[in-house]
């Protein structure tokens, strides 16, 4: 075992609470309740979905890379379990709403274009997986004239993402509890109890998972901060109506994107979006991001020219981004014993020097979803819920490795002291 990406504690009872209802807390209880545990959600809404998993309608989409990496690489798989999740969910839940339309990505400019064209040319992807095509088949493809070549994922598509959440919730090892805000963890025995702002306790359970974004960290002590970069980045759709003069664009048949997307119409109702807003807060949307959104949504239909954004709907939420746009995955490493064991590592030396690191027994983490985490959350759920009861991953060790939540304090240690920066979170898409 790697000493600094430890395993984590198999779980001894088969009995797992977690906070949060969103896309990450629904799939890893889902999973966790098809291997026969009692599973309790927490949610502090109402209902669940009411964050970053609540949009009407999200798309799915892999990430292609020249060099494969584990960016590209967890999204290719997480699409695919995604794919057969969802077909599955849909036997026994239309609401899902899953619409395997395929999804257009357009190339940025003509240099965009040509590179993409030649990484088309070397990769040699499956067609039924990513084909490079040019603007009239493209605009065959989405059913609406676009002005650039670009990629075609014909096994992408769109969802509506609180559906989703609800389906998987609905299973008979799960118990949602809603209006229930955590506001701290401790550890008594063999256990975890967590409790609301009142003291209360709300739940006690040998295993937790922390599913709840950002939040995370307000249960964690400070030092956590640094180990685990965080941050909320505002995000605003805008939506319009399909109503009888609704102009051609807005009867596409697949989601076509660029630096946004626009999704086919559900429930009568065009989405596009999305912004991207660092350090901003409150949930009202905006005039300026519906302007921007109408910007993303003409670099890819230039004919959408005569929208007023009196006459749109919009939705606020946050997602919960990491430096290095990966999600975080796996067991909570002990941060401050971390930093002792391996304060020698910027030295250089071989990993048999060293003892494995201590995690927090019990304690596990699926946070730090960006923008990808309707692609990715039902694979991650599956695979924390195979860490949590001991099974063998359907995540390969590379990539377990690249979402251990210790990857931050690793990296920071094997770097020279004076060259130790602060992670800066930020994102570019989605
Ligand atoms: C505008 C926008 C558009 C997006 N579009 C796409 C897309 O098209 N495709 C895609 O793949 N991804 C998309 N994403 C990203 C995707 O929505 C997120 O990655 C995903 O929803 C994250 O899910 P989550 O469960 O981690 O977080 P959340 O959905 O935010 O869930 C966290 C939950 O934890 C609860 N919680 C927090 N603290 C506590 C506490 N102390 N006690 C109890 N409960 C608590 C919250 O109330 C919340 O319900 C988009 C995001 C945004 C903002």
């Amino acid at each position: 075992m790697t000493p600094w990406f430890p395993n984590g504690q198999v779980a001894q009872t088969r009995c797992a609470v977690v906070i949060g209802a969103g896309i990450a807390g629904a799939s890893v209880a889902r999973s966790l309740a098809e291997r026969g545990f009692a599973v309790q959600v927490l949610e502090r809404h109402a209902h669940p979905a009411q964050e970053a998993s609540g949009n009407p309608a999200g798309i799915v989409l892999p990430v292609l890379s020249r060099t494969g990496n584990a960016l590209s690489h967890l999204t290719q798989l997480g699409m695919r379990y995604a794919q057969q999740r969802m077909s599955a969910l849909m036997q026994h839940d239309a609401r899902v709403a899953w619409q395997p339309s395929g999804v257009l990505r357009l190339a940025r400019n003509p240099r965009h274009a040509a590179q993409q064209e030649k990484i088309a040319a070397q990769a040699n992807f499956p067609p039924d997986f990513a084909r490079w095509v040019d603007a009239i088949e493209a605009s065959a493809l989405v059913g609406v004239p676009v002005e650039q070549p670009g990629w075609w994922f014909a096994g992408g598509g769109s969802l509506c993402p609180p559906a989703l959440v609800n389906a998987l919730l609905h299973h008979e090892g799960i118990r949602l509890r809603t209006g229930v805000d955590v506001q701290s963890l401790h550890r008594e025995a063999d256990a975890w109890v967590l409790a609301d702002a009142l003291g209360q306790v709300v739940a006690r359970c040998e295993t937790v998972v922390l599913a709840n974004a950002d939040a995370a960290l307000n249960l964690l002590p400070d030092t956590y901060a640094q180990s685990l970069p965080l941050a909320a980045i505002r995000g605003q759709i805008s939506l319009v109506r399909q109503t009888d003069g609704a102009q051609d664009w807005m009867r596409l048949r697949a989601v076509a994107c660029r630096e946004g997307y626009v999704i086919p119409a559900r429930d009568g109702q065009v989405c596009f979006g999305a912004s991207f807003t660092h350090h901003a807060q409150g949930r009202e949307p905006s005039e300026a991001e519906h302007i921007g959104n109408i910007e993303r949504l003409q670099a890819i239909f230039p004919q959408a020219d005569s929208l007023d954004v009196e006459q749109l709907g919009g939705r606020v939420s946050y997602r919960c981004a990491t430096s290095d746009r990966l999600p975080m995955l796996g067991p909570l490493h002990d941060a401050p014993s971390f930093y002792e064991r391996f304060a020698r590592l910027h030295l250089g030396g071989t990993h048999q020097r060293y003892e494995v690191a201590d995690v927090l027994p019990g304690l596990w983490l699926n946070v730090g979803h960006g923008a990808r985490g309707l692609v990715w959350a039902g694979l991650l759920g599956e695979a924390l819920a195979c860490m949590i009861s001991g099974e063998v991953s359907p995540l390969p060790q590379d990539l377990i490795h690249a979402l251990h939540p210790a990857r931050f304090d690793y990296r920071q240690l094997r770097t020279a002291p004076k060259h130790r920066k602060e992670w800066v979170v930020g994102m570019d898409m989605g």
